[in-house]
């Protein structure tokens, strides 16, 4: 599967300065356990404790603790690949390992996906508040989920993958880079409606997003040779494992307030194994729309 980035009409060199230098990594290295912080205290947090923190998303790896630019994610065309440089830096230090993955996290300009107010965070290694009590997911737990589904036993290629809790639409712009077609199903419908707006400049041509109750999957489109939940619930429900194919990953965080990313792999009709993987901290998962 080469050549992906070409799913976008528009080049991404329109958003994403790739001559920028490599950049090192920022955070403080911590172990492959998304730590459960809330979405508020992870970007305090992440903001004050680093000294090279992308307060201006047009500094390069040196960066200087000045304001972000007015106009924010409109200050796109401007912004460096330093700092997206040195999140996937710290991505791949947290044990991402797949080239690929941290190739796609490189090039999907994250800042386009969180309130202008924020996009000078949007590089930090924590979740965002989105609206609505939702977040996008922390980049790493994103780029580690996209490489769990890849290390599938058939060569990370993916062909149709389904992401539960589309939010503002960054992962599926991730996965749009990783499979032949993306489905997204979001339950709220303001944010489906903003990750619309999110991913229309982009252009990308294989996402479908759709507005309904993920926990129903996409029983018309399926099978599904990938499926990612974005949000916690108590369990995996069955319709999800159902429109898994055969040899089909699904990746979930599990639980309440101690939750778990579960691996979920279907090895026949009616067999399926389940691997804990490590501890993280997602929004619920819940039935219904709004
Ligand atoms: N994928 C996002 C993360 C969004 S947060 C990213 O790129 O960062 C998780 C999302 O799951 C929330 O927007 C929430 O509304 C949604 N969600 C929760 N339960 C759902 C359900 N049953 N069906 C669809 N979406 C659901």
């Amino acid at each position: 599967m080469t050549g992906k980035d070409k799913r976008f009409p528009l080049p991404l060199s329109s958003v994403v300065d790739k001559a920028a230098g490599s950049a090192r990594a920022g955070s403080p290295a911590s172990a492959r356990i998304a730590t459960p912080q809330t979405a508020t205290q992870n970007a305090a947090q992440n903001f004050a404790a680093r000294s090279n923190a992308p307060s201006d998303l047009q500094l390069n790896s040196a960066a200087r603790a000045t304001p972000a630019p007015a106009g924010g994610a409109l200050a796109a065309p401007l912004v460096s690949g330093a700092v997206r440089n040195a999140m996937v830096a710290r991505v791949a230090k947290q044990g991402v390992r797949d080239g690929k993955v941290l190739a796609a996290m490189e090039a999907v300009p994250r800042h386009m996906f969180v309130e202008s107010g924020l996009a000078s965070q949007a590089y930090i290694d924590a979740s965002l508040p989105i609206g609505h009590h939702q977040t996008i997911s922390q980049p790493y737990i994103v780029a580690r989920m996209i490489e769990i589904l890849r290390a599938n036993g058939n060569g990370g290629e993916l062909n149709r993958v389904l992401e539960i809790g589309t939010g503002c639409g960054y992962q599926a712009a991730v996965l749009s880079l990783m499979a032949k077609e993306v489905y997204s199903i979001e339950r709220i419908k303001p944010l489906h409606e903003l990750a619309k707006t999110n991913l229309r400049p982009l252009r990308i041509a294989n996402i479908r997003l759709h507005y309904g109750d993920g926990m129903l999957g996409l029983p018309q489109v399926a099978p599904f040779d990938g499926i990612i939940l974005a949000a916690a619930g108590l369990e995996v429900p069955q319709a999800l494992l159902d429109q898994l194919s055969i040899g089909g990953r699904l990746v979930a965080p599990v639980g309440e307030r101690h939750q778990v990313l579960q691996l979920i792999e279907r090895v026949g009709k009616f067999e399926w194994t389940n691997t804990t993987l490590e501890d993280c901290h997602f929004v619920p998962l819940r039935p219904g729309t709004v």
